[in-house]
């Protein structure tokens, strides 16, 4: 796999022989991925260096004078903790080389067997190596926030289950029977709340795994979803219509999650008589990706809030205005995402707002893959 390998990328080489930083350069001189070489020949200049220009990998000699090169690694990594560095040892020095591994260089190379291939292929590894790490960080930290939101999120319900509970006893301890049809509502209230959010969880986990691509009809997909709404759109008296759709190349049960969300929130979040949603289409039959439109005539989204409204759990409303667990936009961006294509939002204050995402159409698809599906 190959991380970061598209951008430009600057090199420092800190070594105190000339002619070593010299067949460094020279071996990766022309490497189109590469834009910049840098030396330095103490460890201090290359230390220097490394905190003004913040190279993509450091080639770093073992044998500094002054400083040793597990020193300097230490400091370089003091800086930044996800700095690649290249240890460069002599021959036979394998246990240079594990010190080194252990002192947190990303790859070492023997100098006396230096080769452009070798050279270039450690440089690529290290920086591939400290991107991945950098990404599953970034994932760890991510599901890190998710769970301590579900946590806080389901404990409310919770601890209202476990009130009103209360309450229900004390009261038939009491024989005070008024306010128990309240407290049995409120109850059912709770507990409605932890089911949608088990279910919204499993939906939101489910945005993850494989699934295969197939042609999907748009408007089969929209009867699906007009049917699931069927109670809510009666209810609120809300009008949904859409153009003729074209046929995309995604997964069908995503596909219907996707526009039921969008539906959904149109109709929930609009405080007009009756909610209009209008499903649209900007896509010529010669296009590869169709751009969809889910338009409403809601309450709208300030537009400060535009981007945050993806982020699992965000909601711009309490539960008491509107309910909801905050997880079914952020599962139609994992679900755009998966489909190769993205989805944003534009809208203003008290104006409706427009959901738009692109999907590539089922056209574009190999008829290998059609003849698969
Ligand atoms: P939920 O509706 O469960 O809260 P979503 O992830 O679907 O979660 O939406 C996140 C937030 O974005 C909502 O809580 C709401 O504040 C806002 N939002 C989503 N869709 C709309 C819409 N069509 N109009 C106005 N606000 C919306």
């Amino acid at each position: 796999m190959t991380v970061g390998a598209e951008a430009k990328q600057t090199i420092l080489i800190i070594d105190d022989s000339e002619d070593d930083r010299d067949v460094c350069e020279r071996l990766l001189r022309n490497d189109p991925h590469i834009s910049q070489i840098l030396k330095a020949e103490t460890g201090k200049q290359g230390i220097g260096l490394f905190e003004t220009v913040h190279p993509d990998c450091v080639l770093l000699d073992f044998n500094l004078p002054g400083h040793d090169g597990l020193d300097v690694l230490r400091r370089i990594r003091a800086l930044n903790d996800s700095a690649s560095v290249v240890m460069l040892t002599g021959e036979g020095s394998e246990d240079i080389a594990v010190a080194a591994m252990k002192a947190g260089a990303s790859d070492y190379v023997v100098k006396d067997s230096l080769s452009t291939i070798g050279l270039r292929r450690a440089v690529t590894n290290a920086i591939d190596k400290t991107a991945l790490q950098r990404k599953i960080a970034s994932q760890q930290e991510e599901q890190r926030v998710f769970l301590r939101t579900l946590l806080h999120d389901a404990r409310a319900p919770l601890r209202h289950i476990s009130d009103f509970s209360q309450l229900i006893t004390e009261d038939i301890e009491a024989g005070n029977y008024d306010e128990m049809p309240e407290y049995c509502g409120d109850l059912q209230i709770a507990t409605k709340r932890i089911e949608d959010l088990l279910d919204t969880l499993a939906s939101y986990a489910l945005a993850e795994t494989d699934v295969t691509f197939e042609p999907v009809d748009m408007n089969v997909v929209m009867k699906a979803v007009i049917a699931n709404l069927s109670h809510r759109i009666e209810e609120r008296q809300a009008v949904v219509r859409s153009d003729t759709l074209p046929i995309v190349k995604g997964h069908a049960p995503q596909m219907i999650q996707l526009l039921q969300n969008l539906v959904g929130n149109g109709i929930k979040y609009c405080k007009a008589d009756k909610p209009a949603i209008e499903v649209t289409v900007n896509a010529s039959d010669a296009d590869d990706v169709c751009r969809f439109k889910v338009q409403d005539n809601g309450i709208g989204i300030p537009a400060d809030k535009l981007s945050c409204v993806f982020q699992p759990f965000k909601r711009l409303w309490s539960h008491d205005v509107y309910e909801g667990t905050g997880l079914g936009l952020a599962i139609c961006q994992k679900i755009i995402k998966r489909h190769g294509g993205t989805i944003w939002c534009e809208s203003e204050d008290g104006q409706g707002s427009a959901f738009f995402f692109t999907l590539p159409r089922a056209g574009a698809m190999r008829e290998d893959q059609r003849m698969a599906s």
